[in-house]
């Protein structure tokens, strides 16, 4: 088709040389195609597996639970349980078994142990008279 198009306009035919030309740089560009459909497909089978990966652990995921212990129901809006979130509002951030966790705001300085024991039986226990 090329070479009827070159007739119609020029009244000359590709030479020798210039379909051996085209024949390379098709050669090339069909070459180009595969390389690029293989990476194509080795890149999805990677996000394949990463998302594979993701819903399986989005399954096993319980969003009832606390987001830093991952043991104990919810209790806060934050979505901490009692303990953490007793941890986190006595302070004793250090206590929390997750230790990438970092609770907003600045760590309040921990209560005296009378006080800190009334404060667990409030947020842990939930008894507010004993
Ligand atoms: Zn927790």
């Amino acid at each position: 088709m090329i070479s009827k198009v070159r007739i119609a306009a020029t009244e000359k035919d590709f030479s020798h040389s210039d379909i051996c030309n085209i024949l390379k740089f098709a050669q090339e560009r069909s070459q180009q195609n595969v390389r690029n459909h293989n990476t194509i497909q080795q890149r999805n089978e990677i996000r394949k597996k990463k998302f594979s990966n993701d819903r399986k652990e989005l399954v096993g995921f319980d969003f009832d639970k606390c987001v830093v212990c991952h043991l104990f129901a919810k209790k806060s809006a934050c979505g901490l349980c009692g303990i953490c979130s007793f941890y986190v509002d006595a302070g004793l951030w250090e206590w929390i078994i997750d230790s990438e966790f970092i609770p907003k705001g600045i760590q309040p300085e921990s209560p005296i142990i009378e006080a800190l024991v009334l404060f667990a039986m409030k947020k842990i226990f939930e008894f507010n008279e004993f």
